[in-house]
């Protein structure tokens, strides 16, 4: 008899743990189960901040998926989807090629949200994937060499759009890691520049207020320049421009004001709401059988009007039960309803103090930072036990990986 074939899009933090559940729950020879993603690493999106500047090894960012999976449970196939049939079933890649599936996991996760805003899309680097953060690593050294010939201030000043946890990881990481590379590139760091532009009244507006002060604190002594309560109106090669009309010159802006769902699966005769995939509360997509979605790309509402926010927290607690209901599918038994339970949120700010919240216990300062570390560490329990803890800081192979750096936001 033909097994089930289970066919997975997407190895971000959704898609990877989904596989890593199936090879766990799935009887020897149950089903057929094919990871697609279109790059061969497994990349950490929450530590994308340490590869713009430097400040990790490539590999400790991007992992290799076939050393991360089982192989002999776990097909894996490293090509970009262009679409899927849904009603042949079946996926079609870049290239040409397609793959025939029975039950079916969407989780191809985000893409930059930019609001439309003029010049962001052709000018604006973005902090989304190994390789776009790959490519304002390689942004900065190449405006170091170009400082060399032409000393333009413009090219040493780093403009961060977005005062959220992404924005305020980036930033510490900046003043903290910038002075060591200034040091390997021969570049004065007291020259250097970094801009903070937030449209809201204070960085992380979500938080509560002496969270804010603390995290304004910090950034504030890390010399990093604030400028809140501005929207950011347009992006030049040279410039940035902001309400009401004030030039900031730069050569480096990095975009870091939202996302939306990655817009690919618009086309594919999917229920489409707000721009993401409509899922019921099993993760199977809007009245369909065989087909599930997860993580930032799907819409899981949470109460009438309120969805889930797209977070890494969100993905990986989805993907144990979308796991359990795709074998229940297989095994035609009751598919679980999915609960999310938000066990908070910490960022970093820089390489040791951090700020958050954990249930109902503000952090800030070393334990915050101690926090951040342990909450990576755990993931990669779950990923790979401990000696993936254990590799990944002791044993990770230091060569760069060589992507195709993609620069701007598309
Ligand atoms: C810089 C940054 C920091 C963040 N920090 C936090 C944090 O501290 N805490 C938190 O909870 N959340 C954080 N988030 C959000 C979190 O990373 C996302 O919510 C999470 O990655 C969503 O997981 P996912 O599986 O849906 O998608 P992703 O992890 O984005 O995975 C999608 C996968 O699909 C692949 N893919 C996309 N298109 C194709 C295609 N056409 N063909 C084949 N493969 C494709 C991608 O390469 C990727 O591997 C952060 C996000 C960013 C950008």
């Amino acid at each position: 008899m033909n097994k089930p074939k289970v066919v997975i899009l997407g190895a971000g933090y959704g898609g990877m743990i989904t596989s890593k559940s199936l090879e766990k729950l799935l009887k020897s020879g149950e089903a057929d189960v094919t990871l697609i993603n279109k790059h061969e690493y497994h990349y950490i999106t929450t530590q994308l901040h340490k590869t713009v500047v430097g400040t990790a090894a490539d590999r400790q960012i991007a992992m290799s998926i076939p050393e991360l999976i089982t192989p002999s449970k776990t097909r894996f196939l490293q090509s970009a989807v262009s679409s899927v049939d849904i009603h042949k079933q079946e996926v079609h890649l870049e290239g040409g090629d397609s793959v025939q599936y029975d039950y079916l996991l969407i989780a191809l996760g985000f893409e930059v949200e930019t609001y439309g805003t003029p010049g962001i899309k052709e000018n604006a680097f973005q902090i989304r994937s190994f390789r776009s953060s790959k490519a304002i690593y390689n942004q900065i050294i190449k405006q170091f060499n170009l400082y060399k010939q032409d000393q333009d201030p413009s090219r040493l000043t780093f403009v961060v759009a977005g005062g959220g946890f992404t924005g305020v990881e980036l930033l510490g990481e900046l003043a903290d890691g910038l002075p060591k590379l200034c040091a390997e590139h021969d570049i004065p760091f007291e020259k250097v520049k970094i801009v903070a532009i937030e449209a809201a009244p204070s960085v992380i507006p979500f938080f509560p207020q002496q969270s804010i002060e603390y995290t304004t604190e910090v950034l504030e002594k890390m010399n990093i320049e604030l400028i809140t309560g501005r929207k950011i109106i347009e992006c030049t090669p040279e410039k940035v421009v902001i309400d009401p009309n004030i030039d900031i010159p730069t050569r480096t802006l990095i975009w870091s004001c939202g996302v939306k769902g990655n817009s690919i699966v618009h086309n594919w005769g999917l229920p489409i709401v707000r721009g993401k995939i409509e899922v019921d509360s099993y993760l199977r997509v809007k009245n369909m059988k065989n087909v599930f979605s997860l993580g930032d790309c799907s819409l899981f509402m949470k109460d009438e009007k309120n969805a889930l926010a797209p977070t890494a927290q969100v993905a990986l607690q989805q993907a144990p039960i979308c796991a359990k209901n795709i074998i229940a599918s297989i095994r035609g038994e009751s598919l679980k309803a999915f609960d999310y339970h938000h066990k908070g949120s910490v960022a970093s700010i820089g390489l040791k103090v951090g700020v958050g919240k954990v249930g109902s216990v503000r952090l800030s300062g070393l334990i915050g930072g101690f926090m951040k570390l342990v909450i990576e560490a755990r993931y990669l329990f779950n990923l790979g036990g401990p000696s993936l803890i254990l590799k990944q800081h002791f044993g990770v192979n230091r060569a760069p990986i060589h992507a195709a750096a993609k620069s701007k936001i598309n």
